[in-house]
């Protein structure tokens, strides 16, 4: 449960936590977020996470509101108050506050930021990896900057409900060319037919998943190579092995996409083996 939220240097009772409906955030959807797991009280990844937060705000042209150094305050301190040991942080930050209008407001508008903390169980979670997800493929109809964090959801939150209301648990997004772009909240991996392991390049089109960097030195300590390539959801259907990567799921196997079995129908081994190597490798920062 979310007992406190961070809003604007204050730290404010839940039910008493409030923005203001002309909030950029609220009308235009312009804002930008992060979601940093909690393990064991310590953020996984802060750096990577900071470093895409400041780049999101650089590329909105949002002034950042705060230093490297205050921002790990703010996480630490909502993560403190809330008692999170094992859970999530989100991170949210707005243009600001001004006068409904298209136009950017006058440079010195205070960007709106909002924290909050909540607890994750990781034994829900890992009753999940154990036994896969069943992913809905859908066409992307997002922008094209997907490769920014911001809060314009709605594309994700119909897929992701579209995918429940036909039974799986998330969702794909495919392009106009037929290639997976990424998940719904999260990237998409397959092994292939000859083992190999794949991935979207980045490019506008996905998130560059801070899950996804860190997968990929967990792959370099392994001696596993990566082929960055798109692939269709023929192929992943036919594919060895086929999971998700989140801060929140981290990695996900994922057993079955519109309807059809990957592999033999179970997770995969190198997923199960990836998830299990990635805290030895992501950065825990301290408390
Ligand atoms: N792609 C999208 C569209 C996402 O929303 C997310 C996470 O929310 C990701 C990928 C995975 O990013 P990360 O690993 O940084 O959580």
């Amino acid at each position: 449960m979310t007992r406190i939220v961070y809003v604007n240097g204050r730290y404010l009772p839940y039910a008493e936590a409030a923005i203001h409906p002309e909030d950029r955030g609220n009308q235009f959807g312009d804002a930008v977020y992060e979601v940093c797991e909690v393990r064991e009280g310590r953020l996984t990844d802060e750096t990577r996470h900071l470093a895409r937060l400041e780049r999101s705000l650089g590329e909105l042209g949002i002034p950042e509101p705060m230093s490297r150094a205050a921002w790990g305050r703010v996480l630490r301190e909502t993560i403190r108050r809330n008692r999170v040991r094992n859970g999530l942080v989100y991170l949210q930050v707005s243009r600001g506050v001004a006068r409904r209008d298209f136009f950017f407001p006058a440079p010195d508008t205070l960007p709106t930021v909002i924290c909050l903390a909540r607890r994750l169980s990781s034994t829900k979670a890992e009753s999940q990896a154990a036994k896969g997800i069943a992913i809905q493929s859908t066409p992307d109809v997002r922008w094209g900057r997907c490769d920014i964090k911001t809060v314009m959801l709605l594309p994700a939150t119909m897929a992701k409900q579209r995918a429940r209301e036909s039974g799986a648990n998330d969702a794909w997004f495919v392009d106009e060319k037929g290639y997976v772009t990424e998940g719904a909240s999260a990237n998409a991996w397959i092994l292939d037919r000859d083992g190999k392991l794949v991935t979207r390049a980045l490019d506008n089109a996905i998130l560059p998943g801070v899950t996804r960097a860190t997968l990929l030195d967990v792959l370099k300590r392994e001696g596993i190579a990566v082929v960055e390539r798109p692939f269709t959801i023929e192929e992943a259907q036919g594919a060895r092995e086929a999971f998700i990567t989140s801060a929140t799921s981290l990695v996900m196997p994922v057993v079955t996409i519109d309807g059809k079995q990957v592999g033999n129908g179970a997770p995969g081994l190198l997923a199960l083996k990836l998830r299990a190597a990635f805290h030895e490798v992501a950065e825990r920062a301290p408390a």
